[in-house]
């Protein structure tokens, strides 16, 4: 019997059904596990595609420039850990656990700054839309995922698009450079981001 998703567009091109995206903190009913994660594999979706998807995630989550992003995970289904020097059977080789979804963990190194922490979180939460949500929507058999800290391909890149459309949506970074008379430490501040992700992101979008 065919079962009904609700689906949200969250534009022409995507579409993830609203069980996986929203606060759907189901208990998964299979089992038992191996415990299996898999890799995650590149979705292909070009730079332009990726970054304006990843700022239309952000705003349906409510999220807004510069705030935290704790609750925004929190509503997402996921927990944020800082891992401790001293935690060195934790997972020492991965960044983010899906467990299912709506239900993640991602984890932090210790004693990095506040900048590189937002910056590595949006990050994470791109493997988990894109390599997670938006593959299973589109027919990969995935149940379980974990993305190593030091992964390295286009994998990584996609992540790190996923993180610059989220936190510098295009169009607000645009309205606010020029509120700012292109000053890029008082954007950096205002965007919640490091100095150099916030001068990448102004010829990203074409504004110096
Ligand atoms: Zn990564």
């Amino acid at each position: 019997m065919a079962r009904t998703v609700e689906t949200i567009a969250i534009s022409q091109e995507f579409t993830i059904s609203r069980r996986e995206l929203m606060l759907g903190k189901f208990d998964s009913i299979k089992g038992p596990f191996s415990m299996h994660y898999s890799a995650p594999y590149e979705c292909g979706l070009s730079k332009a595609a990726v970054d304006s998807f990843a700022s239309q995630v952000a705003t349906h989550f409510g999220y807004r420039p510069g705030t935290s992003l704790t609750p925004i995970v929190e509503k997402m289904g996921g927990t944020i850990h800082i891992q401790n020097v001293l935690d060195f059977n934790r997972i020492p080789s991965g960044s983010i656990r899906v467990e299912g979804p709506a239900r993640f963990e991602i984890f932090l190194a210790a004693h990095t700054g506040p900048a590189r922490d937002r910056f590595t979180i949006a990050h994470e939460l791109g493997h988990y839309v894109l390599h997670y949500l938006y593959a299973r929507q589109n027919g990969a058999q995935i149940e379980r995922l974990e993305a190593q800290r030091y992964g390295s391909g286009r994998v990584e890149w996609e992540a790190n698009w996923f993180a610059a459309g989220f936190l510098m949506p295009t169009e607000q970074f645009a309205e606010r450079y020029r509120a700012l008379k292109g000053v890029i430490p008082l954007l950096a501040d205002e965007f919640g981001v490091s100095v150099d992700a916030a001068r990448i992101r102004a010829e990203f979008v074409g504004v110096r």
